[in-house]
């Protein structure tokens, strides 16, 4: 991979739409020498204007994270043209966790293998992320991608774009509001600085709605959203949507979303959690 982006005659040729998010298209590319196939984020230059640093920062994480977990998408490829920037990432073509959440419904109980499977997973793969230095910032179920269509494939922790390097935490706290307001912790809109915590916290509004198929803190309006995460106001309700998961399973959503950082565990802490840590489900028995 070279160290800068550099100007090429183009050695990819892109195909359809895979998913798009707020700065990018990403498109299915493949490579004309080799034949091989891979995620193209495309980014248009004149949209990021005045932001380039966003794809920098993007780039300098993913060389940091890539291909050093097996869960978190690999960078590839880089290059530009004279309207756009191109990422060039190995190819999941399972869709998004969002996706199978809305087409399953919830990943209730019963399938509970599935859901704390796939939530240990990614906790392990953002224990790693950690560890690198790096927080997430935007971990949601459209950024969580699965490697292939099967029902066990990997999932892929994608889309670094809001991420950012922590070399000393308690210098480096982070303050400016970003992230997708349903799944951001009640830190981010207080201001107070933030770090690591904020993505244990996206956790928990992942699993909730893996669990339910709903998100907690839905709101009429994102004043309201908002005011309902500074709080922590949620209920595991309908009890219809809670009848089939367990005290161990709604322990660990409440423990995610403990709302004072400090007191919030680690992504090594949730990994030792009953619920992950015991490789049996966790489900209330048929009376
Ligand atoms: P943004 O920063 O604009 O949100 P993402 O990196 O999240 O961009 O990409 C947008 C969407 O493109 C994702 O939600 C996903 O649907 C799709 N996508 C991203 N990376 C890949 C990939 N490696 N393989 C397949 N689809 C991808
Ligand atoms: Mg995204």
């Amino acid at each position: 991979m070279p160290n800068a982006p550099v100007t090429v005659p183009c050695q990819y040729r892109t195909g359809k739409t895979l998913g798009s998010g707020t700065y990018a298209i990403v498109k299915e590319a493949v490579h004309i020498k080799t034949g091989k196939y891979y995620a193209c984020k495309v980014i248009n230059k004149k949209l990021m204007e005045g932001r380039e640093f966003m794809v920098r920062n993007e780039i300098a994480v993913l060389k940091r994270v890539s291909s050093g977990h097996k869960n978190i998408v690999t960078l590839h490829d880089y290059f530009e043209t004279s309207n756009n920037l191109y990422l060039c990432f190995d190819l999941c073509t399972g869709g998004e966790l969002f996706d199978r959440i809305c087409a399953k419904g919830n990943y209730h109980e019963p399938h509970v293998d599935d859901a704390a499977g796939l939530v240990r997973t990614i906790m392990k793969a953002v224990q790693y992320i950690h560890e690198c230095n790096i927080v997430h910032r935007d971990l949601k179920p459209e950024n969580l991608l699965f490697r292939t269509p099967s029902e066990d494939a990997d999932i892929m922790i994608a889309d670094f774009g809001l991420s950012r390097v922590m070399e000393e935490e308690r210098f480096h706290l982070l303050t400016e509001i970003c992230g997708t307001p349903g799944y951001m912790a009640p830190e981010i809109f207080k201001k107070t600085g933030h770090g690591r915590p904020v993505d244990i916290w996206a956790m928990g509004v992942i699993t909730y709605f893996l669990l339910a198929g709903y998100t907690p803190f839905d709101r009429e309006n994102q004043q309201q959203e908002m005011e309902a995460i500074i709080a922590g106001d949620y209920k595991f309700e309908p009890e219809e949507y809670w009848a089939n998961v367990s005290d161990t399973a709604r322990d660990f959503v409440s423990a995610c979303l403990t709302i004072d950082p400090t007191q919030r565990p680690t992504a090594t802490e949730m990994l030792q959690h009953r619920w992950l840590s015991d490789e049996k489900p966790h489900f209330v028995p048929d009376p």
